[in-house]
């Protein structure tokens, strides 16, 4: 059913405390952490706790979800004092999803350049 863990699912698994993770805001319906690959001097994943595979079922599922998910991006984004950043959603495997539970990438603390790979 739409929203509920995933066995096999790496995210999952972070939400239920069986992979570390470091962890830098948790909500009631969210969970912030780093992410263990960073592209930049902050990259933080931020997810909701229940599992949608990608931001368009998320969007489509729960869009009040989606908008915690949204401003947790936020939230981050102030507490690494970013004057400037990105915030990625990669949907597919040919836009570079690799983790099918749906996360927004908080990409910043360098330059970004436009249009992106
Ligand atoms: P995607 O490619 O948009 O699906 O993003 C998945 C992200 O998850 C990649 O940037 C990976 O580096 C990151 N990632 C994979 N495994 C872990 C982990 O165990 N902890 C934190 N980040 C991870």
């Amino acid at each position: 059913m739409a929203g509920e863990a995933q066995q096999d699912c790496l995210f999952c698994k972070i939400v239920e405390g069986q992979i570390p993770a470091t962890v830098v805001r948790e909500t009631d319906t969210t969970v912030a952490f780093r992410d263990i690959n960073p592209q930049a001097p902050t990259h933080v994943l931020v997810i909701p706790k229940a599992h949608y595979p990608n931001a368009a079922a998320l969007a489509a599922g729960a869009p009040e979800l989606a908008a915690d998910v949204l401003r947790e991006t936020q939230a981050v984004a102030d507490d690494e004092k970013l004057d400037s950043y990105r915030v990625v959603f990669n949907t597919g495997g040919g836009a570079g999803q690799t983790v099918f539970h749906a996360h927004a990438h908080v990409l910043g603390g360098r330059g970004l350049q436009w249009p992106p790979g």
